[in-house]
């Protein structure tokens, strides 16, 4: 991409009314646009990230067999009365009149899901299945804050599976704690990311919290310092000891919960009667479970967690382009050649060719943050300036070592 022909621009000055980091750099990089308090565009440095992480994710979740869908955002109130959170969460949802007919805008999907479900699966044979999308999500947030960290529109990755038994969810349950630990691992949270005990006595093996350990987060979390197991404040007065190894000492934390996992059991099925043909004949009910990540909610948790004083830091799995080609001389020869002869070689590159200063050419690669800054001027004399943005070090290499060093 020729950084001239990119429609956005980088911002002179931080954005005034916002306070985290995330939502400062990722405004200030023109990642994301703010329409109004919790509402942004994604921007396409932004969408580029995006479809990292959805992809990353989906591919984690293709390989377990979850089927993708892309469900309604406007529902009829006569689901949500079916499950009775048209009232219990009349004060979160987002409502739309028209003529005598209600309707709300998906603030989560077990109300589309469960009847989908119904239509296709009628017996224990069609069980276990598993779907998941990627979807907008409409909640009234009172005090959105944090960026795009708690939104009033915001995306998310919901997956739900749908079981007979017991034993069966659990079986999967536990196999999503896998397919969470290698997402986070892949996106560059994993070393701060702590599976985390989520709610009070017993509900508390129904359902679990993946926590990132930042100065940013509104939650707070108590690591065990034996297992690294956390758990989250409210439960933590009931539960002196880890519930997992039996440690006593923790460590406070402030956090952001990325993702959550839920053992629903029977509470969406049941109001919809969501029964299946057992081996014997006889209906049986079917259990279900939840699993979510906030999309953009981990696009600005990475920020938070990969930055410093002058920009973002990407983690190179999901940064929008892998190189960051910035051009000092006053024609484009070299770095044409270095462009193309990259591209060709299956990389994402890039390329500064503006007419601006250097000094705002460095200021940007550094607040985009790519991950490998390459720079030709009539000073590198032929070679080009290599430079890892999670370091100071600069080397100068030659076209076809870069080649090379970046084998696809
Ligand atoms: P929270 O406790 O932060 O309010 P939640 O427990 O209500 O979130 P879920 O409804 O289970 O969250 O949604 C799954 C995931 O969606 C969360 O783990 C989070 O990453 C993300 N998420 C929830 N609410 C928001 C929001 N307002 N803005 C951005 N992401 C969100
Ligand atoms: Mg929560």
């Amino acid at each position: 991409m020729r950084q001239s022909k990119l429609f956005t621009k980088t911002l002179k000055h931080l954005p005034k009314d916002e306070a985290s980091s995330n939502a400062q750099l990722l405004l200030k990089g023109g990642y994301i646009d703010k329409l109004m308090a919790g509402v942004y565009s994604i921007l396409p440095l932004g969408w580029a990230v995006v479809n990292r992480l959805e992809a990353i994710i989906r591919s984690e979740l293709n390989s377990i067999g979850a089927q993708e869908v892309f469900l309604p955002a406007l529902q009829p109130k006569e689901l949500w009365s079916t499950t009775g959170r048209w009232e219990t969460m009349k004060d979160i949802l987002y409502t739309v009149q028209q003529a005598d007919q209600e309707y709300t805008l998906g603030s989560t999907h077990e109300e589309v899901v469960v009847p989908l479900m119904q239509k296709f699966v009628h017996s224990y044979k069609d069980l276990p299945v598993a779907v998941y999308q990627f979807q907008t999500k409409f909640r009234r947030e009172l005090r959105p804050k944090s960026g795009i960290l708690r939104g009033r529109e915001f995306l998310m990755k919901d997956q739900y599976s749908f079981h007979v038994s017991v034993e069966d969810l659990n079986r999967y349950y536990d196999m999503m704690k896998q397919v969470y630990q290698r997402i986070f691992q892949q996106v560059g949270l994993g070393d701060v990311t702590h599976l985390t005990f989520a709610s009070g006595g017993a509900f508390s093996k129904y359902s679990h919290e993946y926590q990132t350990v930042t100065p940013a987060g509104e939650d707070t979390i108590y690591i065990c310092q034996q297992c690294q197991l956390a758990i989250n404040r409210e439960i933590k007065a009931d539960t002196p000891v880890c519930p997992q190894c039996q440690g006593q000492e923790f460590i406070e934390q402030r956090a952001i919960e990325v993702g959550n996992i839920f053992k629903l059991m029977a509470k969406f099925t049941e109001p919809f009667n969501f029964m299946v043909a057992g081996a014997d004949g006889k209906p049986q009910p079917v259990i279900m479970g939840c699993y979510g990540i906030g999309i953009g909610r981990m696009l600005g948790t990475i920020v938070e967690i990969h930055h410093d004083a002058h920009g973002i830091i990407w983690p190179e799995a999901v940064s929008p382009y892998t190189f960051h080609l910035l051009n000092l001389h006053n024609d484009s020869v070299q770095a044409d050649q270095v462009y193309t002869t990259l591209q060709l070689a299956g990389h994402t590159v890039l390329f500064d060719d503006r007419a601006v200063s250097a000094g705002i050419k460095f200021a940007d690669a550094d607040l985009l943050g790519l991950p490998i800054r390459l720079v030709v001027s009539p000073k590198t004399q032929g070679k080009i300036e290599y430079r890892r943005r999670v370091n100071d070090t600069t080397a100068l290499v030659g076209l076809d070592e870069l080649v090379k060093r970046h084998v696809q």
